[in-house]
């Protein structure tokens, strides 16, 4: 049970679902908001808790109703789902109903052969803590994170019905799987009667894999329409890189700086001119590059629709610059051939291989 903290002062935005457009997701019934905020980076114990309730106030307050965890976010892993614990339990426990949470569970986790993976092992306990690190009783989606080529893809669909069927979460859904992988998956699923309703790859205007046919000559948002499901784009801002962070050179505090998941060494001088023709562009728009990278990735003209774009931020002023690219998601036929010939694969997804398995 939720009770209210110390701080129960908060009163959001009254105004919130003024503009925040809604995308239903596949065919499920639940609608998301187009900005979703991951909480990957700048959750942990390493940045103040007062930054990271100022990040989930102002997001809130812009009607972003979606956050996303994992058990592994931190650091140290957990830190992010208990520092989020503790913030719904000051700020948002009356508003739980108008939230979405979700969490997933597939990267190393704890020690041993039970922390990682897609078993049912694993995956049931991993919940368990998650719930129990943010005080719910029940997160509203929860994902496999990775494809795991060592466990059945059955077991691991299973586990996720029975994490849906048990309470413990509404919906289902899976992360980098390739397209392939996620037929299989949905077909399962369905037959288990509880059909996946979320995908969530990395996509962004340098990192466009989902566009790409596979071996069976469908591309993975292809495969998305065709097994009804909806999808939610993450690094949309390939983590800073399209943004104006990087313009001119490499600031202080900045996750490039970090050396953690975002190698310095990608902005080479080709990408750099990538990245400022895009910048180019999304002035001439009137629009920051952030926005106008979140609005590329929800175009209505793309393979197959994207339903929200899941960003990161280390400040309230950034979502808030962020939720801004609501004002102008639509692009003109020339504005996209323009932006195509810039926007091309830049050797920056580090979830490449997770999409493999040998289930394919
Ligand atoms: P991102 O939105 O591509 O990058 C976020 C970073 O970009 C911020 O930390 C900030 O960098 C910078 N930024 C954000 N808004 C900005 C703005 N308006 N202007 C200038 N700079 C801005 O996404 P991400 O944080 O890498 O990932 C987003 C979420 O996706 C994660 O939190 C997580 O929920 C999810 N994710 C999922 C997986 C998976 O395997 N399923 C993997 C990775 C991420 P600075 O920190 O330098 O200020």
């Amino acid at each position: 049970m939720l009770t209210y903290g110390p701080d129960a002062h908060y009163v959001p935005a009254e105004n919130r679902y003024e503009t925040m457009p809604f995308r239903r997701l596949g065919e499920s019934g639940l609608k998301l908001p187009v900005i979703s905020l991951g909480l990957w980076h700048n959750f942990g114990d390493d940045k103040p808790l007062a930054t990271q309730r100022a990040i989930l106030r102002r997001a809130f307050d812009l009607g972003v109703t979606h956050f996303d965890l994992a058990n592994n976010y931190g650091p140290p892993a957990g830190a992010a789902e208990l520092n989020f614990g503790r913030i719904l339990q000051q700020d948002f426990a009356r508003h739980r109903d108008e939230l979405v949470i979700s969490s997933k569970a597939g990267w190393d986790m704890w020690p041993g052969p039970y922390g990682f993976g897609g078993s049912r092992k694993y995956l049931v306990s991993s919940v368990d803590q998650s719930l129990r690190r943010m005080g719910l009783d029940h997160v509203d989606i929860f994902y496999h994170h990775r494809p795991d080529p060592e466990t059945p893809l059955e077991e691991t669909m299973r586990a996720l019905d029975h994490i849906v069927r048990s309470g413990r979460a509404l919906y289902a859904g899976i992360s980098s799987y390739s397209a392939e992988l996620t037929a299989r998956a949905q077909q399962i699923m369905r037959e288990l009667g509880t059909p996946l309703v979320i995908h969530q790859p990395s996509y962004s205007m340098l990192n466009r894999w989902i566009e790409a046919p596979g071996p069976s000559g469908t591309s993975l948002l292809g495969a998305l329409t065709e097994a009804g499901m909806g999808s939610i784009a993450f690094t949309p801002l390939a983590q800073g890189m399209l943004t104006a962070r990087y313009l001119d050179g490499v600031p202080e505090g900045s996750r490039a700086a970090a050396e953690k998941s975002l190698d310095p060494g990608w902005l080479t001088d080709t990408t750099l001119e990538k990245i400022r023709g895009l910048n180019d562009i999304a002035a001439a728009r009137g629009q920051s590059l952030a926005q106008m990278a979140i609005a590329w990735v929800l175009r209505e003209q793309a393979v197959g629709q994207v339903t929200t774009a899941l960003v990161g931020a280390s400040s309230p002023e950034q979502i808030q610059d962020s939720v801004g690219a609501v004002h102008r998601l639509d692009f003109t036929e020339e504005e996209l051939a323009e932006i195509d010939r810039l926007a091309t694969d830049s050797d920056i997804n580090i979830w490449a291989g997770a999409t493999e398995s040998k289930h394919e």
